[in-house]
């Protein structure tokens, strides 16, 4: 395969499926009215609902915010004001089933902490809606199957907030390393870590609300990023808790590192709540480096191989991620992030805690779930 022709095929790609030009408020709010696009329920009102999807969704083509789900007061005529959103589709986490009477949701996007996951996705389902679930998908494998079983059974789509999948840089990391373009061996060292200075209200320190620490939040991502870019199911891990010995962290890991086994190569992963900003995904190969830094973020993604730069423009990923979804729902197609794939996630996190749990033993993970986000034929 040649190279430059490759590459621009990844560039045309990515400009195909290039959001449109963001509109403004009004202009948005206008073209919802008449148009066909499918409505969302924003479920949970947080930093990421508030800060990214929110504004993501005046940017969607193909969906917009028709309701909020949230159980603060203050913030209904916030969101009402400045989403345009019906009084009469604003809901608060006791009358949450109501929606089942509301033809004006379509979608219904869980952001809430991550134990809370399974109970409104499963919700949801029963209300006839299609889910998106943010990651981690929930805190047990356990919970995953109940909530793919439940939109099974109501013949909902569910798709996993893994946002990534709609980065033009990461997928054209996904696209080298699957097609092994620079040779068969490959080495993959990532990590995603912050620093957190107080812990004080803060769910993601709690174990009952976040299920684990660093890695159900960030780690997850490095995870992903492994097996996306191998494009191949891991054989065995083991793992490591180094949450410091002093750490404020006393629920959940403050930082743990893993390493897992792939038939081309090996991933090792880091994940931190107590080490300076990192992002990054490294792919070491017989030909030289592939590095995207930041790896991660929402915007500012950079990536170099061993040809150079990538020439690629960072995207809306919320947009995308929540446009691709709505097409799933309109042409009938399957998710490219589906439950299934968060089931997976959260089986190899339980096995990481395993051998973390039992000084850094190798696990086999012989029965994980088979699915995979293929780039190449
Ligand atoms: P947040 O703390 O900012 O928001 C959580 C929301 O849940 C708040 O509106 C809070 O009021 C509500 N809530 C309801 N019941 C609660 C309870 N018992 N305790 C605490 N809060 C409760 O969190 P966030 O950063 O918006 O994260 C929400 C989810 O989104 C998490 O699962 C997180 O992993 C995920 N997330 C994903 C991304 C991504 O890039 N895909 C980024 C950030 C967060």
């Amino acid at each position: 395969m040649k190279r430059r022709p490759f590459i621009k095929n990844i560039i045309r790609a990515a400009t195909v499926t290039a959001i449109a030009p963001q509109l403004s408020l009004s202009q948005s709010l206008a073209s919802e009215k008449n148009s066909k696009k499918l409505g969302i329920a924003l479920v949970g009102l947080g930093t990421y609902s508030t800060d990214q999807l929110a504004p993501a969704l005046l940017e969607t083509k193909f969906c917009y915010l028709s309701a909020i789900v949230t159980g603060t007061k203050e913030k209904e005529q916030q969101w009402i004001e400045k989403y345009g959103i019906k009084k009469e589709n604003v809901y608060t986490y006791k009358n949450f089933d109501r929606i089942i009477d509301n033809d004006e949701i379509d979608i219904v996007y869980v952001v809430l902490p991550n134990s809370m996951h399974a109970e409104y996705t499963i919700r949801a389902a029963k209300a006839g809606k299609h889910v998106i679930c943010e990651k981690p998908m929930a805190t047990s494998v356990s919970d995953c199957k109940k909530m793919i079983t439940a939109c099974k059974k109501a013949n909902k789509k569910l798709s996993i907030g893994y946002r990534l999948h709609f980065d033009p840089f990461n997928d054209n990391m996904m696209r080298l390393g699957q097609s092994k373009f620079y040779g068969n061996k490959m080495t993959v060292a990532t990590e995603f870590s912050f620093n957190v200075s107080d812990i004080n209200h803060w769910w993601r320190a709690n174990k009952k609300l976040a299920g684990g620490g660093a890695l159900m939040d960030l780690g997850i991502y490095c995870l992903q990023a492994s097996i996306y870019t191998f494009g191949e199911l891991p054989l065995t891990l083991w793992g490591k808790d180094t949450t410091k010995p002093d750490s404020i962290f006393n629920e959940v890991e403050g930082s743990i590192e893993w390493e897992m086994t792939f038939p081309s190569g090996k991933a090792y992963c880091k994940t931190s709540y107590e080490s300076p900003f990192k992002s990054h995904l490294i792919l070491n190969t017989e030909k030289g480096k592939l590095e995207l830094s930041p790896s991660f973020t929402y915007d500012g993604i950079k990536g170099t191989t061993p040809d150079g730069e990538m020439e690629l423009k960072n995207v809306n990923q919320q947009a995308l991620q929540m446009d691709t979804f709505a097409q799933n729902i309109l042409q009938d197609t399957s998710s490219i992030v589906p439950g299934e794939m968060g089931l997976r996630d959260n089986y190899i996190i339980e096995k990481i805690y395993e051998s973390a749990a039992n000084h850094s033993a190798v696990v086999n993970l012989n029965d994980i779930p088979n699915i995979l986000d293929l780039r190449i034929n």
